[in-house]
């Protein structure tokens, strides 16, 4: 019998976790001098969460959602995005009971049955973060400056910032109306999807990827001729809190992204280096979501980076920065050696230095083989001399120098806190 994955899935494993374990270091760090905190939600939630938020005619909802009913027959999804969750636990928890605004940041596996494909996973990988009960432009600004410093953090370049501003309920459905007028005279060119769309949320046929319908949209009307006086007010705010933060944008009015919370504010990052799928993090506000989940009016914003992508990135940039060899190797001949060994690497391990040893009573030769393999920087050699003598000799595999020094002396070795890695 032989398993494998599952379609759409995959496993992560040395060397790229190193890369992982580095993005989801630095967003912590990076996440956490803006003041958010970690918020764990589950990855099971009911079904009606995602509906009622991301909507009924999202493709979503429509066609992507790994939805079915557990024993009890609930109808139980495996959630496709961060954001209800997030608000759905901030409701229920009375969040907005605590000072706003309430900033929290997510890591972990979402799911959407979508035809796998280059870089599509049916179960991928976000890190988002979500900010409650703050309206100013402000916050938006902030958000897009922490993203910015997180991806300087990792030495991610080539990016641009879009912004957008969708309106709000006041001003939107005058856009819809637009929108919807000026395909009328186009209808019977849409694609299906963006028939339907057409009824349903004429806005969404701007986020269709669909060749003739990119081509038919040439010269609709620009949301950003619609916003009402708050809506304007705003979405100025917000450009010149990013021209003060040298946030280098791009106003993209045809980013209204694809689901139906968003208000006002939407963005994504892009790169140049990706492609047709260029996003690498987007979000937007939604001020009416809190109110909709059975909370206080609260208005909300937040982002998702999509982690497949942003390693695609980090891996093509850099095959070296993801190697993470052992400090040390020690290499032991004989029992008594091999136990004297194994109470070294315990102090130094205690010390946070990484350690491999010899088994299987390998020659020496070998043992040095397998310690090259692994890229160690040094190599300690214990045998019975070395015991008698309590005399160790050390080797540096990447300059070949060597040395030795006393086997009770090893822990404070210099080597290992000489050198920048
Ligand atoms: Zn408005
Ligand atoms: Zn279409």
């Amino acid at each position: 019998m032989k398993y494998s994955a599952l379609k759409g899935v995959h496993d992560i494993y040395p060397p790229d976790i190193y890369i992982w374990q580095k993005v989801e270091s630095a967003a912590e760090e990076v996440f956490s001098a803006y003041g958010f905190h970690e918020l764990r939600v589950p990855i099971i939630e009911s079904t009606d969460i995602f509906v009622r938020s991301i909507g009924e005619t999202t493709d979503i909802v429509e066609k992507e959602m790994y939805t079915f009913p557990d024993k009890a027959d609930r109808s139980i999804t495996l959630r496709p995005e961060g954001t209800a969750p997030v608000v759905r636990s901030y409701v229920e928890n009375h969040f907005y009971n605590l000072p706003s605004p309430q900033k929290f940041y997510y890591s972990g596996p979402m799911f959407r049955y979508e035809r796998p494909q280059k870089g599509r996973f049916r179960q991928f990988y976000q890190i988002g973060a979500e900010a409650f009960g703050a309206s100013e432009p402000k916050l938006d600004a902030e958000i897009l400056s922490m993203l910015k410093l997180f991806f300087e953090r990792l030495d991610i370049t080539g990016l641009t910032f879009e912004v957008n501003s969708i309106g709000c309920e006041k001003c939107r459905p005058d856009y819809k109306k637009a929108l919807s007028d000026f395909f009328s005279k186009k209808t019977s060119e849409l694609c299906p999807d963006c028939k339907r769309r057409h009824i349903n949320n004429p806005l969404r046929i701007l986020d269709c990827k669909v060749d003739s319908c990119i081509e038919l949209r040439k010269g609709a009307p620009q949301v950003t001729d619609y916003l009402c006086t708050e809506c304007r007010e705003h979405f100025n705010g917000l450009l010149s809190f990013l021209k003060l933060l040298n946030i280098t944008h791009k106003i993209n009015p045809n980013m209204v992204r694809g689901l139906d919370y968003y208000t006002r504010t939407t963005f994504e990052v892009t790169s140049e280096h990706l492609g047709a799928q260029k996003a690498v993090a987007a979000g937007g506000r939604y001020d009416r979501l809190v109110e909709e989940f059975g909370g206080p009016p609260t208005p909300a914003i937040g982002f998702a980076i999509g982690m497949e992508r942003l390693i695609t990135m980090i891996k093509d940039r850099n095959k070296k920065e993801i190697e993470q060899a052992p400090k040390a190797f020690l290499a032991t001949i004989g029992s008594r050696a091999d136990i004297e060994g194994l109470s070294i690497a315990e102090k130094l391990r205690a010390d946070g230095i990484q350690v491999e040893l010899g088994y299987g009573n390998a020659s020496l030769k070998s043992q040095l083989r397998r310690a090259d393999k692994l890229g160690a920087n040094y190599v300690f050699i214990i045998g019975d001399d070395e015991l008698k003598s309590g005399i160790i000799k050390w080797k540096n595999l990447k300059d070949s120098s060597q040395g030795e020094i006393g086997i009770k002396e090893v822990s404070g070795f210099q080597g290992f806190y000489n050198q920048q890695k």
